[in-house]
């Protein structure tokens, strides 16, 4: 998906303040990377930064007293949402194909003409007279095929429930080991678990990735192991934990945590059940990546692992590991073996 970013026009601060801290959190909550509001609201900016460092992702807040620049000044294809446009079933397999970034607009009242000619496409999301908050959540759902997908590195996440609230933090250390214990993991493998985690806190803190995430995902990507040492250790920890109701981003790295995850084709041969094992998130790639690097406690270069894969013929999941042990290099500045 291009990169897509909202310029949220016509903001009344005294009127307006619920509707556009509710376009703000639509536009985050489906997938956009970014708004910029028009005119600043302070109060707005402060609700969405919390929301942002509370739930995660990198959701690029600014704000303009000049949107007609910014719409001069967008380096891409400007689509304005108006129940004015082009019918949306005609209009938006066009915009679909766009390649470039897309700047969406959206108003408050009414428009100023500008905004019509300005914009590349002047698409409307039904020719009925709604919201700009339906609007932007049709478009954007339309856009993000993974718009479910939401964020996993927040300090809290909700997990999934059929009866009651969940909101889960990140285990403590202590929590963490209490959970290995309970499930009754051999000592070696706990101590291999915490040098994977040390070393995944370390890459995060450089990375700017949620180091809390990353040092108890390492702490408990193993924990599969206490009942099966195969390569299904991989759901069975995720079971394990989604059991414990544990913060999904690490759920996730506990999934996806074995070479530099499973494929789906691959988990499906394998006989998994059906799920995410590739590492989506920064934590996840970490921790996948740092593991590669331990023998037990002892560190391993990237080659070694590579060989072994080798030997035991997995050449598409050698050549994984060696594209993710580039990325986290590139990433901190330095060869992932040498930090
Ligand atoms: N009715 C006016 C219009 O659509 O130009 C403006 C008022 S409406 C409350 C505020 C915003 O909601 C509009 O600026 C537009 O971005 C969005 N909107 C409302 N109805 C829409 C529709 N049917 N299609 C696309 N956008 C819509």
């Amino acid at each position: 998906m291009s990169k897509i970013h909202v310029l949220r026009i016509g903001h009344r601060p005294k009127r307006d303040k619920r509707i556009t801290t509710h376009v703000c959190l639509t536009a985050r909550a489906f997938g956009a990377d970014g708004l910029t509001l028009s005119p600043p609201d302070s109060r707005i900016t402060e609700t969405i930064e919390k929301v942002t460092e509370k739930f995660g992702g990198s959701f690029e807040f600014e704000d303009t007293r000049q949107p007609k620049q910014f719409i001069d000044n967008w380096e891409g294809k400007v689509v304005h949402l108006t129940m004015f446009g082009m019918p949306f079933v005609e209009t938006f397999p066009l915009i679909k194909k766009i390649k470039e970034p897309i700047l969406v607009v959206v108003g408050a009242e009414k428009v100023p003409a500008w905004t019509f000619e300005k914009a590349d496409y002047n698409l409307s999301v039904g020719n009925q007279p709604h919201s700009e908050v339906a609007a932007l959540a049709v478009f954007l759902q339309n856009m993000n095929e993974n718009w479910e997908g939401g964020t996993k590195d927040g300090k809290v996440a909700v997990v999934p429930s059929l009866y009651y609230r969940h909101l889960a933090k990140t285990p403590t250390e202590s929590q963490a080991l209490t959970l290995h214990a309970k499930a009754k993991t051999q000592k070696k493998i706990v101590e291999h678990c915490k040098a994977v985690a040390k070393l995944s806190r370390k890459v995060a803190i450089k990375m700017g990735a949620n180091s809390d995430i990353a040092y108890i995902g390492g702490l408990l990507h193993d924990i599969g192991k206490a009942k099966t040492k195969g390569i299904e250790h991989a759901h069975v920890g995720g079971s394990i934990a989604r059991e414990e109701s544990i913060h999904p981003g690490i759920v996730h790295i506990i999934e996806s945590h074995v070479g530099a995850g499973i494929t789906k084709s691959e988990a499906k041969r394998l006989g998994f059940p059906e799920g995410v094992y590739m590492p989506k998130t920064k934590e996840a790639k970490i921790v996948a990546a740092c593991d590669n690097l331990f023998n037990g406690t002892k560190r391993q270069t990237i080659s070694k692992r590579n060989e072994w894969l080798q030997t035991k013929k997995l050449t598409d999941a050698a050549s994984r590991i060696k594209r993710l042990h580039k990325y986290i290099s590139k990433e901190i500045g330095k060869d992932l073996d040498q930090f």
